[in-house]
This record gives structure tokens, sequence and C-alpha cells, in this order.
């Protein structure tokens, strides 16, 4: 651990107020949590552990293998852990040993795989209400395939929840809607982040943040509610003067155009620093600015360190809002977060 040579500097405070924030605008509905995909990158258990200091009881995660790494911080606290892949084949070797989670059924073959493997045993539901992607047709279920089933939550998912002028959320809530009272499920869930900036009609029961409880403001309704969890720092291996006229990095993409002090930092697209950010992302010395310049390598990039007098052995920050990283890059806030790599150790304050 101690040997990892980039560090990503995680925010409990931003994290729990995220949360709260949510949780505030989810109104009457309980704000759950998604934790799928390691917590965004940023490292589930640690996320978990917070989550539930916070007061959130619902988390979601999207495979079996996610579950098993969460069930003991989940079941320890008496709350739901939820797997959104539902229940392969090859994942029934699993319900014995965790006996508390929920699949998200989404196919009729499903539902028979529960019925035989978990009679009585509670589950979610997820209905398909316009995205194609996984859910079983709301017309299946009027017509009794959940009938006997023991669902805990009926949920669907918007697929245009980031744009809140789209059609497709009012054709999505209303078709949800119309399944209310349809079956025996305790509750309904429909908000990703996204989905909770529409407003009440979309909130039902239960909503499931994601990339904003991690600092990622994926509509215009979530800005000023959501601060950054994560920075990545890493370190300069190298200082030198490049002279007017000289290139930097792969395929000489920078030259400069006067003397320029640069720095060359332990830090390149394999730690998630895209190669799209070559020329357009941007580090901090305290609060100085220091350009990225030149192509991002797979280990390494280069700073423009004019404006600050930076040093071999000298620590940099990265620009840690995710809507500025995005637009310069071109890279969704989801990937930026989720392609965060292996090498970061990860410190919480
Ligand atoms: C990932 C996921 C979420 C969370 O979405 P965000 O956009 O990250 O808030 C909610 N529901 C489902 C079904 C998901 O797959």
């Amino acid at each position: 651990m101690s040997h990892r040579p980039n560090r990503l500097y995680l925010s409990s405070d931003a994290l729990v107020a995220n949360w709260r924030a949510l949780a505030r605008l989810s109104g009457a509905a309980a704000c759950g949590a998604a934790v799928k995909a390691d917590g965004y990158g940023l490292g589930a258990r640690a996320v978990v552990e917070r989550l539930i200091g916070a007061g959130c009881r619902d988390l979601f995660v999207a495979t079996w293998a996610e579950a098993d790494g969460l069930a003991d911080l989940a079941d320890a606290a008496g709350v739901s852990l939820v797997v959104l892949h539902g229940l392969r084949e090859a994942d029934l070797p699993m319900l014995g040993s965790l006996p508390k989670v929920r699949p998200v059924l989404s196919t009729a073959a499903q539902v028979a795989r529960w019925r035989d493997a978990a009679p009585g045993r509670p589950c979610d539901v997820m209905v398909d209400t316009g995205m194609n992607r996984l859910g079983i047709a709301p017309g299946e279920i009027v017509a009794g395939l959940l009938d006997g089933v023991d669902v805990d939550t009926l949920m669907s998912h918007l697929a245009c929840a980031d744009e809140p002028a789209h059609a497709m959320n009012e054709a999505q809530r209303a078709r949800f809607a119309a399944l209310a009272g349809r079956t025996a499920a305790r509750r309904m869930s429909l908000a990703n982040s996204a989905g909770i900036a529409l407003g009440a009609y979309y909130h039902f029961d239960l909503t499931r943040p994601g990339l904003a409880l991690y600092g990622g403001v994926p509509a215009a309704g979530l800005t000023g509610a959501i601060c950054p969890v994560a920075t990545i720092a890493a370190e300069v291996l190298q200082c030198r003067v490049v002279r007017a006229g000289e290139t930097v990095g792969y395929n000489a993409t920078w030259r400069a155009a006067v003397d320029t002090p640069v720095a060359v930092v332990n830090l390149g697209y394999a730690d998630g620093y895209r190669r799209a950010l070559s020329d357009r992302g941007c580090a901090f010395a305290g609060d100085a600015p220091l350009p990225v310049i030149g192509r991002v390598s797979m280990d390494l990039l280069a700073l423009d360190a004019r404006a600050a007098a930076v040093r071999e052995g000298d620590w940099v920050r990265f620009d840690d809002d995710l809507v500025h990283v995005a637009a310069a890059s071109g890279v969704s806030q989801y990937e930026l977060l989720t392609g965060l790599g292996q090498r970061y150790e990860r410190h919480w304050s």
C-alpha cells in the first residue's frame, strides 16, 4: 500500500454532505446509494462505511461479487444490499452465503429461477419503461408474472434524466407510475442522481443516486448542491527548462514559444488521467495553475510550471471539478471516476 506512487485524497465530509443534499432533495423518499464499480472507483468499502454512518439504508451494486465484498458491512448495520444485474445461473452458488442480499430480477427466466432457488425470499424487480436495457415489460407484470413473489422494491431506470426537457422522462415516469398498486411490491424506485433533480414526481419511495455522491454533477439542477470528493495528487519526478522552439512529449505536439520551466509528473493514462487531457488538463501547486502540455503518456505527463516554482519531489494536485474535466476531455464524468486506476493510495480525511 505504502509503495503506491500516487495519491487520491478523498473527503468523508464531502461524500456525506453530498448524500445528505441528495436525501434532502429526495423529499419524502428514502435516499439510497449506488456503490457499484468499487464505489465508482473511490473504494466501495470506505464509501459504504461512511454512507451507513450518515444514515443510508439502501445500497446498490452491479454483481454478486461486489455484494460479497460488502455484505459484512451491510449485515452489521442491517441495511439493504441489492444486486442490480439480477440472478444468473452462475450466481446461484452465492445465494446461500449471502442470505440477505436481494437481486433485481429483470427477466421472466430470472423470476422462475428465483421462485425455484429461494422461494419466499424477498427480491427486487426491474421494469423496462422504455430504455430497452434491463427489465421486464410492464405488460408481463400486469399479466401476473410476479404473483406470489415477495417483491421489496419495484424499480425502473431513466434513460434521459440528465436531459430534463427530454420527453422520455415523462413517458417513463407515467409508465412506471401506472404500476402502482398492480404488484405486491412494498416500494417503488425510479430516480438516479439526475432523476432526483427532475422533481418530486420522480422520487416515488426510494432514490438511487450514484454519480452525484462522488462529486459528479449530471444535471444543472444539482449545481451548487454537490461538492468534489476525490482529488488526484502526484509527484514531480523531474524539472527542466525547455528552450524556446523545443518540444515536449510524444509526437512533439507542444512547442515552447519561450524558455519554459516544465515539471514531469508521475501520472498518466494508466492511472485514468485520460490522454484526451493532453494540452487541456490542469494541475495546481497551491493556487497556481500548471497546464498539462503535450501528450499524456501512459505513466507520465508534463506541466507548464511558469506559474509556480515547482521542484523535484513536490506534489501537485489535479483539477477535481468533474464538470470541468469532462468538458475539457470529452470523457464522461462516470468514466473519469470509474477509470481511476489501482496505483493510488487512497487517503480519506
Ligand atoms: C448506476 C445506477 C444508478 C445510479 O446512477 P447515477 O447516474 O450514477 O446516479 C441507479 N440505478 C441503476 C439501475 C443504476 O444502474
